[in-house]
């Protein structure tokens, strides 16, 4: 496991995360099909956000029950978090914001978000 450090575009919402990545998770729903997130699934203990939280903005749709996070000054979407079925906390990371990691290289794993 390493740590690697992400951030929106313009560098107003920046975070660590640590573990390894080797897949990406693409969701059909109505708003990753748009924002183009590719995810991977981690823990909020191997989350860190380096930037204030008071920088990060928060988009909630349908059952609100994810919350969506974005820099509302570039206007990246560059992870999430929810409760997973056993009820544990998750933050969804979006890879593309990750700069050191290929994600030519990622195995993709299609999710039907849609049907939800
Ligand atoms: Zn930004």
């Amino acid at each position: 496991m390493s740590t690697h450090a992400g951030s929106c575009h313009c560098g107003q919402v920046a975070f660590e995360v640590t573990g390894t990545f080797g897949g990406a998770l693409v969701c059909n729903c109505s708003y990753c099909r748009r924002s183009g997130n590719m995810l991977a699934f981690t823990t909020p203990e191997n989350f860190r956000l380096t930037t204030p939280q008071k920088d990060v903005s928060t988009y909630l749709f349908g059952k609100q029950t994810i919350s969506h996070f974005f820099c509302a000054n570039c206007g990246i979407s560059t992870h999430g978090s929810g409760v997973a079925t056993d009820g544990s906390r998750m933050v969804a990371v979006n890879l593309r914001c990750v700069p050191d990691i290929h994600l030519e290289q990622l195995e993709i794993q299609a999710f039907d978000g849609a049907k939800l």
